[in-house]
């Protein structure tokens, strides 16, 4: 039976709805903590997030849950409207103690002004009720690649590997003085080639970090990314590791 809040979906369900790991290959898997009184929508959300591969954590109440997150989490499903204390409150005293934790908060209709005091109290998404589950879970992934990439140091300082400088901030990269001309695949690809320079990256991870899919006969494409790299870095410079993915090295 269809749960009442989440909105009727027609016959896309297969579609919108891809099985993908939600985190790339070899990753523990994200925690997430999901605050929600309501206990149809809470055991819904743990019931789907749990077979996306997501650790779940469940709070009923504001209080507990702003003491919940000093534990290690990676994202917080918050919703406003809460018995013991203002969702808005949660929001920012999760905030105030966790400056990069990614909280997407979640509203009934009636509570559109709440969604603007909740991203001014430091949210960094919202959905409101009746929501789509897809997109919920593409909001999840979302915020959890954007806080993967901050937490990334390369993203602030320039990766030097060899001869290759690449700034991932400014999407720009040169061998020695001279700057590559790179299409956006090839720069996310050679950016993460070279934030695990001299280890060897799958062909899964890449997929997922690149192309956000695990749908690996899309590996023509990377192939003709990796030719196109090969060409401007030289031959060299990608070694191929055999049904396992690629390593960058550069003398
Ligand atoms: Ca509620």
């Amino acid at each position: 039976m269809r749960a009442p809040w989440v909105q009727r979906q027609r016959r896309v369900k297969a579609r919108a709805m891809p099985r993908r790991p939600p985190y790339a290959p070899g990753m523990a898997p994200p925690r997430l903590l999901v605050v929600e009184d309501d206990e149809a929508i809470a055991s819904g959300l743990a019931r789907v997030l749990g077979t996306q591969g997501y650790d779940v954590r469940l709070e009923r109440r504001g209080r507990p849950a702003v003491t919940a997150a000093a534990d290690p989490i990676d994202l917080v499903i918050l919703d406003l409207g809460l018995p013991d204390m203002d969702g808005i409150d949660v929001c920012r005293a999760l905030r105030r103690a966790h400056p990069d934790l990614p909280i997407l908060i979640l509203s009934a209709r009636d509570q559109e002004l709440d969604v603007v005091a909740g991203l001014d109290a430091g949210a960094d998404d919202y959905l409101v009720k009746p929501f789509k589950l897809s997109e919920l879970l593409a909001r999840v992934r979302a915020q959890l690649r954007r806080a993967a990439a901050t937490e990334r140091p390369s993203e602030a300082e320039p990766l030097q590997v060899g001869g290759l400088r690449v700034d991932i901030g400014a999407r720009r990269a040169w061998l020695g003085s001279k700057e590559l001309s790179l299409r956006p695949k090839e720069f996310d690809l050679l950016a993460l080639l070279a934030a695990e320079a001299g280890r060897a990256v799958t062909r899964e991870r890449i997929m997922y970090e690149v192309w956000d899919t695990d749908w690996l006969g899309a590996t023509r494409t990377l192939d003709t990314h990796i030719l196109a790299l090969r060409n401007k870095l030289g031959g060299d410079a990608i070694t191929t590791l055999r049904g396992v993915g690629y390593r960058l090295e550069l003398p």
